[in-house]
């Protein structure tokens, strides 16, 4: 074999082209920079959310940054039928869902005595329902036809408990054992499913997370520091680390992996 052939054959493993891809709350943080990667890598993507108009700015960037076919769609992963409707409108734009990554989530601190059931519900409901609901939803049609890949977004908060976040540590954990399950379920078939547990990463959720700190008494600059010191690297991971993670998880590459559980967090969190 060329040196040339050879550097292809790993190329083409890697690849995604005519594979239609859905990334819930696609619109900004890691979400967006999944799409953005699995476009790159020749993916047709639907990107879902809830503000229609943020989806379809960050449609036009990843079609403009990739050339790839890119659309917008509303839904909220913790209602039922916006999950059934949104995903009808994205299969009558790319067909058959062949990818879904479970993005979408919310996370806030809060010690348990402060933690509402308001709270609480909506952590389960936007990190774990919408994992569920969503997975439901393509699942036949991935079983159907023998090839799937399904990529649940976790957290550190997956495997370890970080004090002042119970309800998203139960989420994410919920997040954890679904994924598990549902790998252990379809294990017979060509569908794989895994969460990929990213450390505290570069985003909109880091940003609350530092100001939420500042607002008990920290410096900027202290809460900063502290947030960024719970990954064992003692920086921010950035998006598009998780984002070749995840892509490489949708390939064909990865078609034995399974049921598992991949850090993204510059180090072991629980060592
Ligand atoms: P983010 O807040 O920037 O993005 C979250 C996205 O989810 C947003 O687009 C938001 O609109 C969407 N979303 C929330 N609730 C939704 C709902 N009910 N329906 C549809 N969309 C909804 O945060 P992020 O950091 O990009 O987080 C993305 C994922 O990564 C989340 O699941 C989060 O828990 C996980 N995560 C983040 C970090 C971090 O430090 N940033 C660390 C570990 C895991």
């Amino acid at each position: 074999m060329t040196e040339s052939s050879a550097e292809e054959r790993v190329e083409d493993a890697t690849r995604l082209e005519g594979r239609h891809a859905v990334v819930t709350g696609g619109g900004r943080g890691i979400g967006a920079a999944i799409a953005l990667e699995l476009a790159r890598r020749g993916a047709r993507v639907s990107i879902l959310g809830r503000d229609k108009g943020v989806l379809d700015r960050q449609a036009k960037d990843i079609m403009r940054e990739s050339n790839a076919e890119v659309v917008a769609v509303s839904c909220d992963v913790t209602d039922e039928l916006s999950v059934v409707e949104a995903l009808a409108t994205a299969r009558s734009a790319f067909g058959t869902v062949q990818i879904l990554v479970n993005n979408a989530g919310q996370a806030e601190s809060a010690s348990l005595v402060e933690t509402s059931l308001e709270l609480w519900s909506r952590l389960i409901a936007s990190n774990l329902t919408g994992t569920f609901l969503c997975s439901r939803s393509v699942l036949p049609e991935m079983t159907a036809a023998d090839d799937g890949r399904i990529v649940n977004i976790a957290s550190t908060s997956a495997l370890k408990g970080y004090a002042r976040l119970s309800a998203y540590t139960a989420a994410k954990h919920g997040v954890l054992g679904f994924t598990r399950s549902l790998a252990a379920e379809v294990a017979k078939t060509g569908v794989t499913v895994n969460a990929v547990c990213p450390g505290y990463t570069d985003t909109g959720m880091a940003v609350a997370a530092v100001e939420k700190l500042v607002s008990a008494g920290r410096k900027v600059d202290e809460a900063r520091v502290l947030i960024a010191k719970s990954n064992p690297r003692g920086t921010l991971i950035a998006p598009d680390e998780v984002a070749s993670v995840v892509a490489w998880l949708c390939s064909p590459a990865a078609r034995s992996v399974s049921g598992q559980a991949i850090v993204v967090a510059g180090g072991d969190v629980r060592s």
